[in-house]
């Protein structure tokens, strides 16, 4: 039965999407939330998974049942002979990497915030920056999940199709109860954040990602300028930013004085232009840390977020043809453009699946109208089979988005064993997979 019932609204984080739901369950254990979803399926009603609500979309909205599974956040004990370790699914990404820190473990490779559960990053194909390295799912070696019949399943590597689409479930097959993660020994990051002409590093871009283990760069709109960031392994001690720099760099630089920069631009959106000339001077700093205090930020500047992404050989081309739109159509844009890079996998859903990828993620600072220019770049990213991330702003149907994936009715016919009764739908799974699947 469930846990909690009430009746309270659901926000996303960033507060365009909410969901007012019947019941309200916080499941403390598996066989709690098995009997949840035992019970909302003979009722005939739909349940939604909720993570920490940091997507963009309405994958997490749910409208009969909302099952918030941020009690299940034990992190067990790392098996030092292999590194793997059965990770409870509502764990935040944060407490998962203090916990295998206080072991000496360490993910390899991780997204630029830690707020979210690692069910929901997971399930939304997220990912960080390097391209030697996958996103999240694939770093997913076995998962035990209850589907949309009350049957608890356990997923191994080794289950082939069921397994691969499990990586990348966008909440539709089942309830994630817990994942088992590869780990690696704890590691310490360099990181070397400097702004550089926005030629250069188209110039040098293959080598910049090449090179450096996790690169990353942020182009300015407005301006000639990218801030890049090379985030690379080292066995020197780490030489963390002084508390003093750290307040002003992370905390006042990226967040208060960013923050007061894009309420100017919403209120005056004639001086972004100029505003964006300011933002290059920011970002010059070297620092070294435990990898997971290098890789996560603080974000407390709200805003939406569209992300694609596409092939790594098309990233330039794409980029520049976002940057001559802008100018072209006279979108005025106070955020930055973030640029990324992964190794490809073969999660059936994975934004990365069966190639190299970079990602081109586009935000409007929150309460500004993004619609005309996202779907400009999404225009743009087409052009390229660019696949939009589940968790960020896009507009495509399931008719669209079949052509993009080669395993589209692999994932469907897995869909359709596990769920056959859409009790894991909600009005985003019916657009993206289609209502009557
Ligand atoms: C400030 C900010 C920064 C971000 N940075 C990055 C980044 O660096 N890289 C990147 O790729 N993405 C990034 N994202 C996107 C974010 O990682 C994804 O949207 C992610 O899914 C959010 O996780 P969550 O726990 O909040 O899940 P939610 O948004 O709550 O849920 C996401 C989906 O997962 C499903 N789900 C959650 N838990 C379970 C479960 N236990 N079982 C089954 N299904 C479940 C939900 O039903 C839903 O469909 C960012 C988002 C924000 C707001």
């Amino acid at each position: 039965m469930p846990s909690t019932t009430r009746t309270r609204t659901w926000h996303n984080w960033a507060g365009n999407q909410s969901a007012r739901p019947l019941t309200w369950c916080e499941p403390r254990d598996a066989s709690t939330a098995t009997q949840i979803v035992r019970d909302a399926a003979s009722d005939g009603r739909r349940v939604k998974v909720v993570g920490s609500g940091h997507s963009f979309t309405a994958a997490a909205v749910a409208d009969d049942v909302l099952i918030d599974v941020s009690r299940l956040d034990e992190v067990g004990v790392v098996d030092p002979s292999t590194g793997e370790v059965e990770v409870g699914a509502g764990v935040t990404i944060a407490n998962l990497n203090d916990a295998l820190a206080r072991q000496g473990w360490a993910l390899a490779n991780l997204g630029d915030i830690a707020y979210q559960t690692i069910a929901g990053a997971i399930s939304t194909s997220t990912h960080g920056t390097g391209i030697g390295l996958t996103g999240i799912a694939g770093q997913v070696s076995a998962m035990s999940l209850v589907d949309g019949l009350g049957n608890q399943r356990r997923v191994e590597q080794n289950d082939g199709a069921v397994f691969r689409a499990a990586q990348v479930g966008v909440g539709a097959l089942g309830l994630i109860t817990s994942v088992r993660l590869r780990t690696t020994p704890a590691f310490v990051l360099e990181s070397r954040e400097a702004p550089m002409r926005f030629d250069r590093v188209m110039a040098d871009l293959d080598e910049l990602v090449s090179v450096n283990e996790h690169f990353e760069f942020f182009w300015i709109p407005h301006t000639e300028w990218a801030l890049t960031k090379r985030n690379n392994r080292t066995v020197d001690p780490p030489r963390p930013l002084t508390p003093l720099r750290q307040w002003w760099q992370k905390s006042f630089l990226e967040n208060t004085a960013f923050g007061l920069v894009c309420r100017l631009g919403r209120a005056r959106p004639s001086l972004i232009p100029r505003l964006a000339t300011a933002l290059p001077g920011s970002g010059q700093v070297t620092y070294s840390n435990a990898s997971h205090a290098v890789f996560a930020s603080q974000r407390r500047v709200r805003f939406v977020e569209m992300e694609y992404s596409i092939p790594r050989d098309a990233c330039a081309e794409a980029l520049g043809r976002v940057k001559r739109m802008i100018d072209a159509r006279g979108f005025l844009v106070s955020f930055p453009v973030e640029v990324r890079f992964t190794a490809g996998d073969d999660a059936t859903l994975s934004t990365a699946h069966g190639r190299e990828s970079a990602y081109i993620a586009v935000h409007m600072f929150k309460g500004t109208p993004f619609e005309d220019y996202f779907r400009e770049v999404e225009a743009i990213m087409a052009d390229y089979s660019g696949r939009p991330h589940w968790g960020k702003m896009h507009f495509l149907d399931a008719e669209r988005l079949a052509g993009l994936y080669p395993g589209w009715d692999e994932f469907q016919d897995v869909r359709r064993d596990l769920d056959p009764h859409g009790v894991f739908a909600n009005r985003y799974t019916e657009r993206i997979f289609g209502a009557g699947e």
